[in-house]
């Protein structure tokens, strides 16, 4: 077997490798390059082989750097077939028709090229098929297993056997003790090679534990100001965590108080359709809960705000109220809107759960800077600014070498992850006697 890393190999965006099997040409995950400016020209680029070589494309997850450029797959020819797990399927269609509406508003606003049109969208679901986790399927001569990766809803790792080898792409690995999710699935035995994400290959996360209760200490505290509580937030998976956290504080354990809360992003609730369908994918206590019937992505108080027009009605309600909106650092959609109208209010808090790269509105907040500029005006940050860092979609240091450790593969390579990621991840494992190599772009192996 031959693979070639095409993308997420000098970075952690871009995903995309070509596995070379049985006289064939596969592809594992085409998505988008997202940081800089100058990252994201990497997505005009040319695809560096010909799509209408490929035998099949298999899929990881929906997150936009892992399904964003299926669609120029389509506009280059390819003939065969994607594959991934029925939510993959859904939610990718989702993330591909927002990353469209981006780079249509983009182009109306700066002139920036749109890659890919609906019909290539179109193409890649007509070509989509749905492959259940832990059933091994035929593929142009290999044996292909889906297993979960406890990273997103519909995630997987995906194991390829060929030409007397065993090989693993791990798609990016989830975190520890994540609701709704199901713990990522063990490596298999004797395997040749593990093609490993190392995102948080030199980090730590705070305890997971105690995520909830620093939902539940942070929002009350927030309520008992009597202000605006803004939550910007990835609208797929961290959102529907959040609001299953909510609910649970909420409804089933009386908690928080309850305060009209908005869920002010059209594709989260968009995804939240996905999340109800496959209740066959929850882990243990959201099946319990759904057994009971318990419909945890609703809760007295709860809003969505799907139209503009919705949208811009939350002003008319009073605080204490929770506003839950994307993008999730800030650097776009409604959450910007809001922050507008709120961040100069001392009653006000601006609550940040996730990581936020260098250059976002979210990231100049919380590194203290006012006032910050937002739609063409200065605006003093007055309210609380607060942050959860234990609400991570990918597994730690700790998460990645107790999972790689226990099958001991033969050989790893590293992508998706800093050059400082890497180093860090591989030297840890060097003390464990697991040999690995940090993936350079463009970089050719043989197993
Ligand atoms: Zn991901």
């Amino acid at each position: 077997m031959k693979i070639t890393f095409y993308g997420a190999a000098g970075g952690v965006t871009g995903s995309c490798s070509l596995l070379e099997a049985e006289g064939q040409r596969f592809l594992v995950d085409c998505g988008m390059f997202q940081g800089d400016e100058e990252l994201e020209k990497k997505n005009l680029d040319p695809l560096l082989f010909d799509p209408t070589t490929l035998t099949a494309v298999f899929v990881t997850h929906a997150h936009l750097d892992h399904v964003g450029r299926l669609p120029l797959l389509m506009k280059g020819g390819f003939t065969g077939h994607f594959y991934a797990t029925p939510p993959t399927v859904e939610l990718a269609e989702l993330i591909m028709e927002d990353a469209l509406g981006v780079m249509t508003y983009d182009h109306k606003k700066m002139g920036k090229p749109i890659i890919y049109d609906e019909m290539h969208i179109a193409g890649v679901m007509e070509a989509f098929k749905a492959v259940e986790y832990d059933t091994p399927l035929a593929v142009g001569g290999m044996t292909v297993t889906f297993r979960d990766a406890g990273h997103i809803f519909g995630s997987a790792f995906i194991e390829f056997e060929a030409e007397g080898k065993r090989v693993v792409f791990s798609g990016d690995v989830g975190n520890v003790k994540v609701p709704i999710l199901r713990d990522t699935e063990a490596l298999p035995a004797k395997l040749d090679a593990l093609i490993c994400e190392s995102t948080y290959g030199d980090r730590l996360h705070e305890s997971s534990a105690t995520r909830q209760e620093f939902i539940e200490r942070l929002v009350s505290e927030a309520i008992g100001r009597g202000g605006v509580v803004m939550i910007p937030s990835f609208s797929l998976e961290r959102t529907q965590e959040l609001i299953y956290d909510l609910n649970d504080l909420i409804e089933r354990k009386h908690k928080l108080a309850h305060v009209p809360i908005f869920l002010d992003s059209p594709l989260a609730i968009d995804a939240l359709k996905v999340y109800r369908k496959y209740s066959r994918y929850y882990d243990e206590e959201a099946t319990r809960y759904f057994k009971e019937g318990d419909d945890m992505f609703t809760f007295p108080g709860l809003t969505p705000t799907y139209t503009r027009d919705e949208s811009m009605k939350i002003n008319h309600t009073p605080g204490p109220k929770i506003i839950i909106a994307g993008a999730g650092m800030m650097n776009g959609g409604r959450i910007v809107h809001h922050a507008l109208r709120y961040l100069s209010d001392a009653h006000n808090t601006l609550l940040l759960i996730g990581y936020q790269s260098k250059g976002t509105l979210g990231r100049r907040i919380m590194d203290g800077q006012s006032p910050v500029r937002i739609l063409g005006e200065n605006v003093p940050v007055h309210c609380q600014v607060k942050m959860i860092g234990a609400l991570s979609a990918h597994g730690d240091q700790n998460k990645l070498l107790g999972w790689i450790g226990t099958a001991k593969p033969r050989r790893v390579f590293l992508n998706h992850g800093d050059p400082a990621a890497k180093v860090a991840l591989a030297k840890k494992l060097g003390e464990l006697g697991i040999k690995s190599t940090p993936v350079e772009p463009g970089m050719k192996v043989e197993i």
